[in-house]
């Protein structure tokens, strides 16, 4: 299947290469187009996005490929069912659009899997409630066969491994896809090496300053520093970004973010073989219970955090609120814990709970007719494709048009070796 995929770029003109190593020599003293700082899914989409678009792309990272927030998601390419709550329709329609798109363009890297969401008396969501809301999904889908969803029959629940069944009113199924986060991040920034972008890690940003229509980047890279120049920088460093923001100069335009962490337990027991949306019984947010890779991934929590974002690590209060809602759901389940994962949510400043916040990413950019810098605050792992080429749009009103070489939305996703 991927043989077929490669070819299909193949025929495009684009060249089926594997992740180079990092050569400084050919960034030193280069010029680029854009620039972006930070290799997590969002860097890695615009570098991908611009690279498409014909321009001359440099895309730094200075950890690892996903280093950030990209490895450590629920790992879901989905709608959002519970953003609906919220009436964030766009947001949930543009995600359930994109999840569409990389079925098709990753099926290697990306799988359609049934979630199933147990209704009880207790539950704060009715039946009907429940089966409004993922009408509605179907609908934001277009009425297409992966909206579609039912409702368990009586025989189908029994066989539901260990899942408490007292007060069990209704189970409902849909369809949602899983990935790998980091994997996916690889790919799309491999995808912009093969439209020629510059790949450059470990490579950090240590400043910039704009100068004659340019903004000169002062970079490092294990210890070594070295210089290179842009039209346009664009801020992607996640968790980091006003961190990032700091060291340009002149002063540019932030926004005001809480970074709000969410835990995973990989556990490797119990193994359920189904995916699971779950409400927390103590505060009614949406967990998952998900298999992954041979083990199970229980996440996720909201718990607001300050600091340095390398430092983010899972709190046991979070591992005992993550494994409460296991043994609610599953009482005769067993937990073994093997590993915790702690990721940085960036949501723009505001009073309220975090969970019922937009997760819609925004744009910020400095003002004017020249406009070079564009920052990228928040967001999906799913909606990334989208998101990168609303930022390459923006770059563009600066930059002028290209010759394009190629189109995101038709161009499958490389495997990593
Ligand atoms: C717990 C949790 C679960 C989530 N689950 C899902 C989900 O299931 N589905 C979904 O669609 N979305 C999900 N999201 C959202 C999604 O994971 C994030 O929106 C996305 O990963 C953010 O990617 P990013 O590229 O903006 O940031 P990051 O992945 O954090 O990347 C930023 C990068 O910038 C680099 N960097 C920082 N400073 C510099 C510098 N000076 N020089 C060079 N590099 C630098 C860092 O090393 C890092 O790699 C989840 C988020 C969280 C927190």
């Amino acid at each position: 299947m991927t043989e077929l995929l490669n070819e299909d770029n193949e025929e495009k003109g684009i060249e089926n290469t594997s992740l180079k190593d990092l050569n400084i020599d050919n960034i030193r003293d280069q010029h680029f187009d854009i620039t972006i700082v930070g290799g997590g899914i969002h860097g890695a989409g615009v570098a991908q996005a611009a690279a498409a678009a014909g321009y001359s792309t440099l895309l730094l990272e200075k950890t690892g490929w996903a280093a950030g927030t990209s490895s450590k998601s629920s790992k879901l390419i989905h709608g959002g069912l519970r953003y609906l709550q919220g009436g964030h329709f766009k947001l949930v329609r543009e995600s359930l659009h994109e999840r569409e798109l990389l079925l098709r363009l990753a099926p290697h890297l990306v799988e359609k899997n049934e979630f199933l969401v147990p209704v009880y008396k207790r539950s704060h969501y009715r039946p009907w409630q429940l089966w409004c809301g993922l009408s509605l999904y179907y609908a934001l889908t277009g009425f297409t066969n992966n909206g579609r969803f039912r409702i368990l029959s009586k025989s189908q629940r029994a066989a539901l491994n260990g899942l408490d069944t007292q007060n069990l009113q209704s189970v409902f199924q849909y369809i949602d896809a899983q990935t790998d986060d980091a994997e996916l991040t690889e790919a799309v920034a491999l995808s912009a090496q093969q439209l020629g972008a510059q790949l450059a890690c470990p490579v950090t940003l240590l400043s910039a300053s704009r100068e004659n229509n340019k903004t000169n980047l002062k970079l490092n890279s294990n210890g070594e520093n070295f210089s290179a120049s842009t039209s346009i920088l664009i801020n992607c460093a996640g968790p980091w970004v006003n961190d990032v923001a700091k060291t340009l100069s002149p002063t540019v335009p932030t926004l005001p973010v809480e970074l709000v962490q969410g835990t995973h337990l990989v556990l490797s027991a119990p193994i359920i073989d189904r995916y699971y949306y779950l409400e927390s019984p103590s505060d009614q947010r949406a967990v998952f219970l998900l298999p992954w890779k041979g083990k199970m991934l229980l996440g996720t929590t909201e718990t607001a955090f300050a600091g340095d974002p390398s430092q983010a690590r899972a709190l046991d209060s979070e591992e005992a609120y993550l494994l409460d809602i296991l043994k609610h759901y599953f009482p005769d389940a067993k937990p073994v814990v093997e590993r915790r994962m702690a990721g940085l949510r960036v949501l723009p400043k505001a009073s309220g709970n975090p969970f019922r916040r937009s997760r819609e990413v925004v744009l910020s950019r400095n003002l004017g007719p020249t406009s070079h810098y564009i920052a990228v605050y928040g967001g999906k792992l799913t909606g990334y494709r989208a998101t990168a080429e609303k930022v390459v749009q923006l770059a563009q009103k600066t930059l002028g048009k290209r010759q394009r070489i190629a189109d995101t939305a038709d161009l499958v996703l490389p495997e990593i070796n």
